[in-house]
């Protein structure tokens, strides 16, 4: 089988291009650049996204007391004991909404980062009412230099969902991001949750053929996961009933069925996302790592001889 990524992997997968483009492994390093969120601050909303817990992905050299030049120093040392080792890194500005700044001291941030000698590039995690033209035409540029991915926090395609999470941005918003983001030829991310309250089976499919008709080059799926000290943890305690919570084997069935349905052209780099046990409620996909449930994705998409995009129209 002859894929159009150009692989013998089953999706197209963004490791592979990372691979393709760098000519080596690259390796994100997360930042903590003290920017806030709109949905906290008051700006939008103080309450927040109800599942949003900050300190759950945030790794512990990340803290925003420290430079980015000091952050990104001690992500090195961490991956470097921890992980193969790398040569070259993205910076991951992931906390938080990071672009939700003057363009001027986005500049500064960003800028600190790129002067960095180890890295390449620039991942910037943020919501889809969080940028504007300047601030777009500003990564256009930088974009003419380095890699540049902006990832915006999708979530769900139905405003239903995200009124209920509380997102303060709706789905039509997100569509106006993404496109303005494309259109600059901007690298463009999105994330999407998987299992949120009220959302159907049919639903939830219906989302792939919805995004595969957007400029979207990259897509990080996540599985619900019920987060200690989040209003969602309190939702779920009240009504249990309202949740489906997947368990692994189910959804790793899910998850290639909608893969079937997505566009070959958008690049996935993840299928699920992973916490600490010490935050999950519900005890997630137990201890097993990302990299352990994606093995287990690849192999059972071998076992149905099924690929992304094999019932995309
Ligand atoms: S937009 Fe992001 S940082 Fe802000 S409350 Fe929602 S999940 Fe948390």
């Amino acid at each position: 089988m002859s894929y159009s990524w150009h692989h013998q992997r089953r999706f197209n997968a963004f490791t592979n291009f990372c691979q393709q483009k760098f000519g080596e492994r690259i390796q994100k390093l997360s930042i903590n650049a003290g920017f806030t969120c709109p949905n906290r601050d008051g700006t939008v909303s103080t309450g927040g996204c109800i599942y949003c817990n900050n300190a759950a992905f945030n790794p512990s050299y990340c803290s925003p007391e420290k430079s980015i030049t000091q952050q990104i120093n001690e992500g090195i040392e961490f991956h470097a004991v921890r992980y193969r080792r790398a040569d070259k890194y993205l910076a991951y500005f992931q906390s938080y909404s990071n672009t939700h700044a003057p363009l001027e001291l986005l500049k500064i941030k960003f800028e600190e980062a790129l002067q960095h000698p180890a890295i390449i590039g620039l991942v910037i995690g943020t919501r889809p009412d969080c940028v504007d033209n300047d601030k777009l035409d500003y990564l256009l540029q930088l974009s003419r230099k380095c890699f540049i991915s902006v990832e915006y926090g999708v979530e769900s395609c139905y405003n239903k969902t995200l009124e209920k999470l509380n997102r303060g941005h709706n789905f039509e918003q997100s569509v106006a991001a993404i496109e303005a983001t494309a259109q600059r030829k901007i690298h463009t991310g999105i994330h999407l949750i998987f299992g949120l309250p009220g959302e159907s089976r049919e639903e939830m499919m219906q989302e792939a053929s919805i995004l595969s008709k957007l400029p979207v080059s990259t897509i990080k799926f996540h599985q619900l996961q019920i987060i200690k000290n989040t209003s969602l943890e309190a939702m779920f305690r009240t009504k249990p009933e309202q949740f489906h919570i997947f368990k692994l084997d189910e959804y790793i069935d899910f998850i290639i069925d909608f893969c079937e349905l997505l566009n070959p052209s958008i690049m996935i780099e993840r299928f699920t996302a992973e916490v600490p046990p010490a935050f999950h409620v519900t005890g997630g996909f137990g201890l097993l790592r990302t990299d352990q449930i994606l093995q287990k994705i690849e192999k059972r998409m071998e076992e149905r001889n099924t690929w992304q995009g094999r019932s995309y129209l």
